[in-house]
């Protein structure tokens, strides 16, 4: 299997790198091809502009999902996205591996997500969700966040994981098509022992062995609505 490991924080001897570097470990002992987008390593510019594009369909106003289209099919995409989506084309698995930042991803990874998948090629049209343009993917992501475990869950106070990470993995990485499946997360990281830390790379070695019996996340499939997306 290729796996593609997209890596954003800002410290590099942060836990969250260290996790990275357990499932580079992990997946290439199982014979895994393994490549890394470390972001901030890389400065990665997060910020989509006119400038992702060397030639405009429309130079007067920028529809930038439309530019997209065109980029990717003249090859006018600037070439830090194209690389990026070479990379994630060839991966059969995908790992986002970041901290929690205001119940969100650091603005790094968004920026990544903003200008790699492109539209034309990621979705579009009627391509999203079970027929989004990377079905027949997987998705893992993987955590550290500050709060407890005790602080999420249906009635826990920041109410449930799954809802936090909603616009990740749902909006972005079941609508492109792949099956998502269930976070990885290391609770209350920075407060915690060394030892505790050291269970959770444990366990990710675990869950990384198993990844193939993993269950995907159930989302909405096509099939089930009609032509105006009304549910049938
Ligand atoms: C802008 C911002 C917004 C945030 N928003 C939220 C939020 O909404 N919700 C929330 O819960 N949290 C939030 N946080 C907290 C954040 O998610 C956590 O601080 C972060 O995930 C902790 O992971 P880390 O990798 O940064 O830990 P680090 O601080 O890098 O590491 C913690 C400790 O682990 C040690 N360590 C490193 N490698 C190893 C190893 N191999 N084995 C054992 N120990 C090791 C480090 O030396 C350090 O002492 C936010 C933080 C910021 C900066």
């Amino acid at each position: 299997m290729n796996v593609l490991i997209v890596h954003a924080h800002p410290e590099p001897q942060s836990f969250t790198a260290a996790l990275r570097d357990q499932a580079i470990a992990t997946l290439q002992a199982q014979g895994h091809e393994v490549q890394v987008s470390d972001l901030y390593a890389m400065n990665w510019n997060p910020v989509a502009t006119a400038a992702d594009f060397t030639a405009r369909e429309n130079p007067d106003y920028l529809v930038y999902a439309l530019e997209q289209r065109l980029g990717v099919k003249s090859q006018s995409i600037a070439a830090d996205i194209q690389q990026e989506l070479d990379k994630l084309l060839w991966a059969d698995l995908l790992i986002l591996n970041f901290p929690i930042f205001w119940f969100s991803a650091p603005a790094m990874l968004k920026g990544w997500i903003d200008r790699v998948l492109v539209s034309g090629v990621c979705y579009g049209g009627k391509r999203f969700y079970d027929q989004g343009g990377l079905a027949g993917k997987k998705a893992l992501v993987t955590v550290t966040l500050g709060g407890r475990e005790h602080m999420f869950g249906e009635r826990a106070i920041h109410g449930p994981l799954e809802d936090m990470l909603r616009p990740i993995l749902r909006g972005t990485l079941a609508y492109v098509g792949f099956d998502v499946l269930p976070p990885f997360v290391a609770w209350h990281v920075p407060y915690i022992s060394a030892e505790a830390r050291g269970e959770f790379l444990c366990s990710y070695q675990q869950r990384l062995e198993g990844l193939a019996d993993d269950q995907p996340l159930v989302f909405p499939k096509l099939e089930q609505f009609d032509e105006a997306l009304y549910p049938l």
